[in-house]
């Protein structure tokens, strides 16, 4: 006999705990939650957890959408010192004239946004969850299979026991490439970038004082975001470098000083001399897009829903406001007696992020494009905008307040 369960999520990645976290915080005691996740968890300490998927060397750009999240689920104040923020965000593109600077006390905030080293985010949300004690955790376990039944779907499990769970809803929140999505037949179209995202820590000679660098090259835009200092590194940025795959592969497997030439030779010296290069990493991109994320009994989130381009820091953002419209919806079903399963409830939630999800992937796909675009006509409209964004206060604002993901939490 399989156990039941309310809600099952499946897959432990930032996006699975976040929602599990908010879903234990807004649902009445009674509704049973479990989050299933495959990696092994690291053990609650004070210290950079062991790799995980999720939480590996990236850094996330947490915008000011995002912050108030956070702080409605009461995570801000324990995030507080992981967080570096962010005061100014210089856009410029490589060779041309056109830059803007985007300045927070413009629009009379204390930051645009904050960046947060993946492994510290994965502590604090790993930390809070097991403080919250709302929510059944199964760690190693996986989800192998899902059916339909009547009243929700069924689960197999590996590694944990219960091996067989019947919820009203699934969850499936296994990242990109997710298994569940496809044993359950939900199709989602993919667009390849035939692109790779570099990442890496980088230290530099100059303090970056706040100041988040987007520069747009012929290969792909480069992006510094301001980091903590750390030990042996006084003055650290996260470096998210899109190129070609060769390019990606060649710049991953070179000598330490090549790495640092190359990265000098498309940033400039902005930030003084480029000092030292920590592990690099990267990741092959694509739009990926499932258009259909609800069904009776399943729920598709974050990257299985939706993976983006990187280049506006907005993948994650835009997971966390699905998983804040998901709780409000889920919380009212349940004040009305409702199945968090039931195809009328889900509908709700995805005709409310229809709109954001809509804006946001073009944001992120467009941006990338046009900025690669070998036309010089485009070229010089593009840098005119950009230079124009310094004049044009209401453009400018419109553009930090999407990136801010404010516009979204606005309606
Ligand atoms: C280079 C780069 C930089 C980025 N920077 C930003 C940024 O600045 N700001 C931003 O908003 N976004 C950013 N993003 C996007 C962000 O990283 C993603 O939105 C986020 O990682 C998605 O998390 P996820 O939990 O959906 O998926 P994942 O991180 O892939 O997690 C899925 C989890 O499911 C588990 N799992 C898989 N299968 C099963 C199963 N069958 N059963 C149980 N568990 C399972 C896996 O072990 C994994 O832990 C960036 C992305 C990239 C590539």
């Amino acid at each position: 006999m399989a156990e039941q369960r309310d809600i099952v999520i499946a897959g432990g990645g930032m996006v699975g705990i976040s929602l599990a976290l908010e879903l234990g915080r807004v649902l009445p005691a009674a509704t049973r939650i479990t989050l299933v996740e495959g990696f092994a968890l690291p053990p609650p300490a004070d210290r950079v957890p062991d790799y995980h998927p999720s939480f590996d060397a990236r850094s996330t750009a947490l915008g000011y959408g995002s912050q108030l999240i956070y702080r409605d689920m009461g995570l801000w104040p324990a995030l507080q010192r992981w967080l570096c923020p962010i005061t100014t965000i210089h856009v410029s593109s490589r060779g041309h004239f056109g830059s803007t600077l985007l300045r927070a006390a413009d629009y009379g905030w204390q930051a645009l946004g904050h960046v947060v080293e993946n492994p510290w985010l994965g502590q604090a949300l790993l930390h809070a969850l097991r403080e919250q004690g709302r929510v059944e955790l199964l760690n190693p376990a996986k989800v192998v299979a899902a059916t339909p039944v009547s009243g929700g779907v069924e689960l197999a499990l590996d590694g944990a026991a219960p091996s067989r769970v019947q919820a009203a809803l699934l969850v499936v929140a296994d990242g990109a490439d997710s298994g569940l999505r496809q044993r359950l037949g939900v199709s989602s179209s993919e667009k390849p970038y035939r692109q790779h995202a570099l990442i890496c820590n980088v230290a530099t000679a100059q303090p970056h004082a706040g100041c988040a660098f987007e520069r747009f090259t012929d290969e792909g835009p480069l992006a510094l975001l301001p980091l903590l200092p750390a030990a042996g590194a006084g003055n650290r940025s996260a470096l998210v470098w899109t190129l070609p795959p060769e390019r990606a592969e060649q710049l991953l497997a070179c000598a330490d000083r090549e790495f640092l030439a190359a990265l000098q030779q498309r940033f400039g010296y902005r930030l003084g001399r480029l000092l030292q290069v920590g592990s690099r990493q990267s990741y092959p991109l694509a739009l990926r897009h499932c258009e259909e994320q609800v069904r009776s009994g399943v729920v598709v989130m974050g990257n299985a829903a939706h993976a983006l381009h990187p280049v506006a820091g907005q993948g994650f953002n835009l997971a966390l406001r699905d998983i804040a419209a998901l709780g409000r919806v889920l919380a009212s079903a349940a004040a009305a007696g409702e199945s968090p399963g039931a195809l009328s409830v889900l509908q709700r939630y995805r005709e409310q992020q229809r709109a954001d999800q809509r804006r946001t992937i073009q944001f992120s796909d467009r941006l990338p494009a046009l900025f690669m675009h070998a036309d010089p006509m485009l070229a010089l409209a593009r840098d005119l905008a950009l230079s124009g964004l310094d004049w044009a206060a209401p453009l400018k604002r419109a553009f930090v307040e999407h990136a801010a993901g404010l516009e979204a939490l606005r309606g």
